[in-house]
């Protein structure tokens, strides 16, 4: 696994920064390049953070050379735009992709668009996207000097006081970073999402989620059952059905499509995940709108019955599942497909979720919070998302903390100018 030298860590210190961005999949390194585009520094180097303790000391900069108090003044950073400190609790790079089974090659994922500024190598579609991506992913921090502290997890995200204004506290297992404002760039890969089942407990076989899957051997000469009808539970009951028979249940009746969706289609089905988000409802996935597309193994499968599904059984026993229709199927392995939530548990103390069980958006900014930026989020969650997202929330950050300065920054052609550079982009 490919792992990147990590500056420095902060721990027992609080650092001010203008920008914590949390996550560096796919969205937070999208951030990170969009930030380093428009002038943005980190926050610190090797050693240069001087450990503060309290609120007061958060005038102190990590370089004791300027002002950084929790109103205004960070804005200014090192190379004249600002701050930013890019956080990261994997071990190394590559986001979510460096826990995918190793058999979802480069030709049999969904298509991985380029991280922005920096084209894909030439690579072997036969290659395990677990390998290539991280990677690639790699190459990329160290190119762009991204200086993502890793690993890093963040326990809460809480505003230090009603000041809106003020600064949003991040605490983290390295210590806490006070921002002007965040970008949450957490994806959905640690959040499984297990439904509950009658006499789910009873079950003496062996149940996973596909978060945990790692080959079809695994299951040799056993009776699966798999639950989902999205792209995970189709292609797992194709490599699965090579070496154990299976039993396809969905809630819904799959939607299968001939063809790979075109742009309108695309954008149709990312509008529709957008508006619900607008509205404060949970989020769909963006494939859950898309559907399932033929591809020939799945064909081939089809022809040879591991495509029949049956909807959704009715109860787990201790050795199979009862079907909707009152038959019994015996089973060694419930294998749960069925999807990810997104990982905001630490944003709890924000109190960000309304009466709609979701969080209201306006783009990626949180609505009515101006410092906080979801991205890789509903609409944003693929990887053209992600990074469109990143880049909208950092153009839009930077116009916040200018509007918190009074507009100082007006007087900055600079970086009026890289504002323009990367809208146009
Ligand atoms: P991630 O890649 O999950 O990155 C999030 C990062 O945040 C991780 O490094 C994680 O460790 C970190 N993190 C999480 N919580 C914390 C915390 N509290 N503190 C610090 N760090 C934290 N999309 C496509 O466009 N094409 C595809 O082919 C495709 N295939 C997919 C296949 C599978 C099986 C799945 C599940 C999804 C697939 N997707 C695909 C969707 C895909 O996950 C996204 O497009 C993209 O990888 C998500 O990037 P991300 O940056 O949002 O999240």
């Amino acid at each position: 696994m490919t792992t990147t030298p990590s500056p420095a860590r902060p721990v027992g210190a609080v650092v001010p920064a203008d920008v914590v961005v949390i996550g560096a999949g796919q969205a937070g390194l999208s951030a990170g390049y969009h930030l380093r585009r428009l002038g943005f520094v980190p926050a610190f180097d090797a050693g240069e953070h001087e450990a503060v303790t309290s609120q007061r000391d958060l005038d102190v900069s990590p370089r004791g050379d300027r002002d950084v108090s929790p109103r205004g003044g960070a804005a200014e950073g090192r190379a004249g735009v600002g701050t930013y400190v890019l956080l990261d609790a994997e071990p190394g790079p590559g986001g979510a992709w460096r826990h995918r089974w190793r058999s979802l090659r480069m030709a049999t994922v969904n298509g991985i668009y380029d991280l922005p500024g920096m084209p894909q190598p030439e690579i072997d579609p036969c290659e395990p996207s677990v390998d290539v991506l991280p990677a690639y992913f790699g190459d990329y921090e160290r190119t762009l000097d991204l200086a993502v502290l890793r690993p890093v997890r963040v326990a809460s995200v809480r505003r230090a006081d009603d000041d809106p204004h003020g600064r949003l506290l991040v605490t983290s297992d390295a210590g806490i970073f006070a921002a002007r404002a965040v970008i949450n760039a957490t994806g959905t890969w640690t959040k499984p999402f297990w439904p509950a089942y009658p006499g789910q407990a009873t079950f003496r076989g062996r149940q996973l989620h596909v978060a945990d899957y790692i080959r079809a051997e695994d299951f040799a000469g056993q009776h699966v059952v798999v639950v989902g009808g999205g792209i995970s539970a189709v292609q797992l009951l194709e490599e699965i059905s090579h070496v154990a028979t299976t039993t396809w249940v969905t809630r819904r009746e799959p939607v299968w499509r001939d063809e790979d969706f075109d742009r309108d289609a695309g954008r149709h089905a990312v509008a529709m995940v957008e508006e619900r988000v607008r509205q404060g409802l949970a989020p769909l996935s963006v494939v859950s709108v898309t559907g399932l597309i033929w591809r020939p193994e799945l064909r081939a499968a089809a022809e040879r019955g591991v495509l029949d599904r049956h909807p959704m059984f009715t109860r787990i026993e201790p050795d199979g599942v009862r079907m909707a229709d009152g038959s019994f199927q015996r089973a060694d392995v419930i294998l749960w497909a069925t999807g990810f939530r997104a990982a905001l548990d630490h944003l709890r103390p924000m109190h960000l979720r309304g009466h709609g069980g979701g969080i209201t958006m306006d783009g990626t900014q949180v609505a009515d919070e101006p410092r906080l930026h979801l991205i890789g989020y509903g609409p944003s969650s693929s990887t053209v998302g992600a990074n469109r997202a990143g880049r909208e929330a950092v153009v839009r950050i930077l116009d916040h903390l200018r509007t918190a300065d009074g507009g100082r920054d007006e007087a900055d052609p600079a970086a009026g100018r890289l504002v323009g550079a990367a809208v146009e982009r």
